[in-house]
């Protein structure tokens, strides 16, 4: 292989990565563990905490999901074949049902809609929702419609229109065709609003051209507002803060009610909050945990106003909090679930939307569709990594809460240490988070200008893996935050690797003589 002389391959984003030390590559790689090539030759073992940003809960290169991807190739299992029937796609969705199930103690059925990607499963979900919303919006033009038909009728067979209803429309009393027409252009009027999507605060969605929008950080979202519906964001965790901007938006149309021989005005709801989404442990956003409470307001703010809620489980799904779904930790059931990341396996590229039965729209799978979605080869790799996270009463699950308590324990100690430059120690299971208090007035100039330029967290996960051999980033919207999303098969002796680093860390903030970056 014959090497570029220039690199044109995201070229700004390996110079960036040289600058802090990190731009490592990386050979091959095996449970936690990343090798990286060196310039001799040789290979450095790298403890990977990043997990690819939460894909590899079952290990790098998990051996039963390798031999299972030969087996798939050996045995030539077609990788396209699209518009046939597909049972493996059809054997995800229900064990992802039956976990559902059981995680939640409901038994309504969840339809599955395949995709590549998280962004590409979220937009799936906001596409799927906003279908839903559209084909409720036009029935409840029709009714309206309806409603004036049978006014008409009651008006010809003798009934009256109470005159507050000319003078709420503003026609001359007793001109009923008037009426009619101006409730029609209202109606209208109303039916072509724009949608609103709603997202919380901090939180992260993907970054493509509808998924951004959902995306807080405003550094991704903002250059890209003019492309799609820009979303309403709700302050995370605060009470009253998701029914206050369901009541702002709502919207009732106005009909005819035919009442004996009288007719007057009448309402009906009209849908324009195409869907609520959340992560319930933010990923990207420094690892926040919704909070039980808040989790009840939310599902009981959309129930009434039939506003469906869209849990991205993307990075906090597959097992890693400690359940399948972490939203089943809050009592938090989501209308729709997108997953992705650790569903492959670390092997494969695999996403999945789930919608529930009551809001789920057959027609969808008409308008909607992608060339590598629901393939043999990632649904069957998918399967399996499910099996094995549900194997011996769901083990997995029971780790990933164990070796998290561990490792949380560990950041817990190191923050009751240096309380003065750990902020705080969030998540649960693996997926955790360590935040550090802005460090721009350290009185170390090269730990100050870092800080300054919001890049403290780099900077340490450049020191990490140059001086401690572990591969740790800060969450992408919350720079101060380190993430630590290792696999099922943490060890104590990497625990240890990880708090003897983080401890030379903090003193390397400390202390003018050692080198950051
Ligand atoms: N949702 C969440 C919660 C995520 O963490 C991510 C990726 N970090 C995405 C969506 C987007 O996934 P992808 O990068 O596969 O598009």
């Amino acid at each position: 292989m014959t090497t570029s002389a220039i690199e044109l391959a995201e070229p700004t984003m390996l110079g960036w990565l040289t600058d802090y030390g990190l731009d490592a590559e990386y050979v091959r790689s095996s449970g936690n563990t990343l090798f990286a090539k060196q310039a001799d030759g040789s290979e450095r073992p790298v403890l990977d905490l990043a997990g690819g940003y939460g894909s590899v809960l079952l290990g790098h290169n998990n051996p039963e999901l390798v031999a299972l991807a030969r087996e798939l190739f050996e045995q030539q299992t077609p990788i396209h074949a699209q518009f046939s029937r597909h049972p493996y796609a059809n054997e995800l969705v229900t064990r992802l049902n039956a976990v559902l199930h059981r995680e939640f103690g409901v038994s309504e059925p969840y339809y599955g809609v395949f995709a590549n990607s998280g962004a590409e499963a979220i937009e799936a979900a906001v596409k799927h929702a906003e279908l839903d919303r559209v084909l409720k919006v036009r029935a409840a033009v029709d009714a309206v419609e309806e409603s004036l038909n049978r006014a008409r009728e009651a008006v010809a067979g003798g009934a009256t229109v109470v005159e507050d209803a000319y003078r709420a429309l503003g026609v001359p009393v007793g001109d009923f065709e008037a009426l009619a027409a101006e409730l029609s252009r209202v109606t209208a009027e109303k039916a072509a609003r724009q949608p609103v999507f709603l997202a919380l605060e901090s939180g992260f969605h993907g970054k493509l051209v509808g998924s951004i929008q959902l995306t807080h950080n405003p550094v991704y979202r903002t250059p890209f507002t003019a492309l799609a519906r820009p979303s309403r964001f709700v302050a995370f965790n605060q009470p009253g803060a998701v029914r206050k901007i369901l009541d702002e938006e709502r919207v009732q149309l106005t009909e005819l009610v035919v009442d004996g021989g009288a007719v007057r005005l009448g309402e009906r709801e009209l849908p324009v909050v195409t869907a609520f989404l959340l992560e319930p442990i933010q990923g990207e956003g420094g690892i926040q945990e919704v909070g039980a409470e808040f989790a009840r307001e939310i599902a009981t703010a959309c129930e009434e106003a039939g506003v469906p809620v869209v849990i991205d489980e993307i990075q906090s799904g597959m097992g890693r909090s400690g359940a399948f779904f972490a939203s089943s930790q809050i009592g938090l059931r989501g209308d729709y679930y997108a997953l992705s990341k650790s569903l492959g396996g670390g092997v494969a590229k695999a996403a999945v939307m789930l919608v529930r039965e009551k809001f789920y729209r057959g027609d969808f799978e008409l308008v909607h569709s992608s060339t590598f979605a629901k393939d043999s080869f990632s649904c069957t790799i998918a399967l399996k990594a499910l099996e094995l996270l549900e194997a011996d009463g769901g083990r997995a699950y029971r780790q990933a809460a164990e070796l998290g308590a561990k490792l949380k324990a560990v950041l817990e100690s190191i923050r009751s240490d240096h309380p003065d430059l750990v902020k705080d120690v969030r998540g649960r299971g693996l997926m955790l988070g360590l935040e550090f208090h802005d460090q721009s007035a350290n009185p170390i100039p090269a730990v100050a200008e870092q800080a300054k330029a919001g890049m403290l967290g780099y900077a340490l996960a450049g020191y990490l893996l140059r001086e401690h051999a572990i591969r740790i980033f800060p969450t992408a919207s919350a720079t101060n935050t380190l993430r630590f999303e290792p696999s099922l098969f943490f060890t104590d002796a990497e625990i240890a690797q990880v708090e003897a680093g983080l401890r030379a860390a903090v003193a390397v903030l400390r202390d003018p003589s050692k080198r950051l970056v």
